[in-house]
Order: structure tokens, then sequence, then C-alpha cells
């Protein structure tokens, strides 16, 4: 566990089988330095355990980065349940993650992520009070995280391609679910050119109807000469193999661990690629739990969700500056936070 190569020194990681229950879990608390651990329960057939657990390693440090980059009290953490949301999914499985949850007192709060859902929340609930989503204008649905996005496309496009508008902006998205969607209907709306691509006819479909974009098979998404790139889908796209590809001047998207490894977002600053750190640009799920026991309307959630547009334009006027690459401006800022936390405690 300890050389494993995404171990990053995180405080506690939980594996769990309860048989009756039907579980198979692992759960990762990165960081407590800032504040208790928050992240999604990711429900997933993964092939094997390592895949999952590089995952839940994974997500669960990005979730202490997504804290830190927005000065948040929260650290990371994320879990995992291997299996199939679509058929093995329980009451008596989420009631078993709930226990593992109450288990860890409070140094880990649980929320939704994919293949689990705010009902499934409410089931934790019965067993532990650590999870996201308790107020009643929390369960309205609210494409926090398309509108982070957005805000940070916005921000980089101004300090990049020096445009205040973001009309006739050519924006490339791969993966068109719940961030991918709601992110082109902003951009739309500010009419961007957008192409896109998706595996699902349905969501190509629901695309189509609501602003007529290029669609292109998904592979070809790297080869499109656009000004942004927007990866939307999942992680791990930016490698080798698609780098040399890319025609964007930008990449700003919502999909987590974009990166397949820390050096290609050099390979990407010596193409003169401007990558804005995927946790810094879809942040908005931390904020909108932050704003749960603030104020939670709409209003105010998005308007706190905006923040992530000035911390992205922040970002990139050091990166120039300092002549240095985004992510590493903003993978030192976040490592002096979570410094300065330890030290003063
Ligand atoms: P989703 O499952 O709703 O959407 C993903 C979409 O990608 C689906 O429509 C799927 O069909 C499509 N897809 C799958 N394979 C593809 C391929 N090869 N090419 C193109 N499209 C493909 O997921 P989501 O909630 O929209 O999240 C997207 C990404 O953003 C994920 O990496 C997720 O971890 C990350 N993220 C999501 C949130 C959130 O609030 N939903 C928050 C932070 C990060």
């Amino acid at each position: 566990m300890f050389g494993h190569p995404e171990f990053d020194n995180h405080e506690t990681v939980v594996f769990s089988r309860d048989r009756e229950a039907g579980l198979t879990a692992i759960i990762a608390v990165h960081s407590t330095d800032l504040g208790p651990g928050f992240g999604g329960c990711r429900m997933w057939p993964y092939e094997n355990e390592d895949l999952a657990l590089r995952d839940v390693l994974r997500l669960s440090r990005g979730m202490t980065y997504k804290a830190a980059i927005c000065e948040l009290p929260y650290g990371g953490g994320k879990s995992v349940i291997i299996d199939d949301a679509k058929v093995a999914k329980t009451p008596a499985m989420l009631r078993a993650v709930g226990r593992l949850v109450e288990g860890l007192g409070g140094r880990y709060i649980i929320a939704d992520d994919v293949g689990t859902s705010l009902a499934d929340l409410a089931v934790m609930r019965e067993v532990t009070k650590h999870t996201a989503a308790a107020t009643a204008a929390a369960k309205e649905p609210l494409a926090v995280t398309a509108y982070g996005v957005w805000q940070a496309l916005q921000a980089a496009v101004g300090a990049v391609l020096d445009r205040g508008d973001l009309a006739g902006l050519g924006v490339a998205v791969q993966g068109l679910g719940n961030v991918g969607l709601h992110l082109c209907r902003y951009l739309h709306e500010q009419g961007a050119q957008l192409t896109v691509c998706d595996v699902d006819p349905d969501r190509l479909a629901m695309a189509r109807r609501q602003f007529s974009p290029i669609i292109v098979p998904p592979e070809e998404i790297y080869d499109r000469e656009v000004d942004v790139f927007a990866p939307c889908a999942f992680g791990a796209i930016l490698n080798d193999r698609t780098i040399p590809r890319l025609r964007a001047r930008i990449i700003c998207g919502g999909a987590n661990n974009q990166l397949l490894a820390r050096e290609h977002g050099g390979a990407l600053a010596a193409l003169g690629i401007v990558y804005v750190p995927d946790y810094l640009a879809n942040a908005g799920g931390v904020i909108d739990f932050h704003m749960e026991t603030i104020d939670d309307s709409a209003g105010a959630v998005l308007g706190a969700v905006e923040r992530i547009g000035g911390i992205t334009a922040e970002t990139l006027t050091r990166a120039r500056v300092e002549g240095e690459t985004p992510l590493s401006i903003a993978d030192r800022l976040v490592r002096r936070r979570l410094e300065n936390a330890r030290s003063t405690t």
C-alpha cells in the first residue's frame, strides 16, 4: 500500500467487505489538514481491485486540492463501492457504507457521485450524520460543476486570448453528461461554436436539439482545430497519444484527473497549450457543499461558484509573470496552505 504509485501520504484508507450487506468498498481520506475530508461515493463495477484503489486514492487527493485552492475549510476524501449501481445497490449496502463513514467519526463527509444519488445519501443518513445534501435546497440539483467550468473557461479565454466574450469561440466538448451538456448550454447562450462527441446516442440527440453543434466521432475530438478543448467525460485523456494531436490553445474541462501523469502538464506547456488545473475548474461541487450551511439558495450558490473564475484569472496571470505553468502555481499554493495548516495545529 505505502509503495503504491498513487499513494500520497493519505491519512486513512479503509478496506471493507460486509458479506451480509453485499458490500466491497474502499474509503480514502487524503487529508484533514484544512477540515474534514469531503468527497463523493462512486459505485462502479471496477474490473479489478487495483483500479478501484487507484481511483479512490487519486480522487481523494483531488478533493483535497479542490477545497484548498478555493480556500474552503475541508480536506479530501472519496469512497468507492466495487459493484454495478444498476443491479447491485440495496438499502442494506448503503447503510453499511453509512456505518463505515460513521466509524470515521466525522473525518470524512460523504456525498453523491457516479452511481450514487441524493436519495442514497438519505438512506446513509439513517446511520450517520456525516453526509452532504442534508438541507432542503441542496436537494435541488444545480449545474454547479458546469457553471464553475464555464467561469474558469471565460477567465482563461480572457487571459490567454485577450477576449472579453465567447461569440464565435470554437470549443470542443468531450462528453455530454451532467457536466458537459450544461457546459454546452452556457457556451451556446454566449454564441460559442460547439463541437461535441459522446458514445451515447441519446446525449448526442439532446445536444443536437438544443445547440446544433458539430458532432464528431469520439476519437476525432482531439484533432479539432478549436480555441478550447473541454474534457468532460473521464480522466487520463491527456497523454502521450493524445497531446501531440491537440489543436486547442486552452484546455479547461470538468473531468477529474485529466492528465495521465504529472509530466503531461509539461508536455502541454511545451506546445504552448494552457492547461487550467482540473481540480480548480471543477471545484463547483465542494463550493456547493460549503454553501449548504451558509445560504444554499440558487443565486447564492452560483454566486459563490463564480469565485472559480477569479482564482483562474489570478493563477494564469501568476503563471505568465513567473514563467511557470498554471498547474505548478496552483499545486504550490495548495501545498503551502496544507503546510501552514499543519504547522498551526
Ligand atoms: P456523466 O457520466 O454524466 O457523463 C459522462 C459522459 O461522457 C456520458 O454522457 C458518457 O456517455 C460520455 N462518454 C463516455 N465515454 C466517452 C467517450 N469515449 N467519448 C466521449 N464521451 C464519452 O458524468 P459527469 O457527471 O458529467 O462527469 C463528467 C466528468 O466530470 C467525470 O470525470 C467526473 O468525475 C467529473 N466531475 C463531475 C462532477 C459532477 O458534479 N458531476 C464534479 C467534478 C468532476
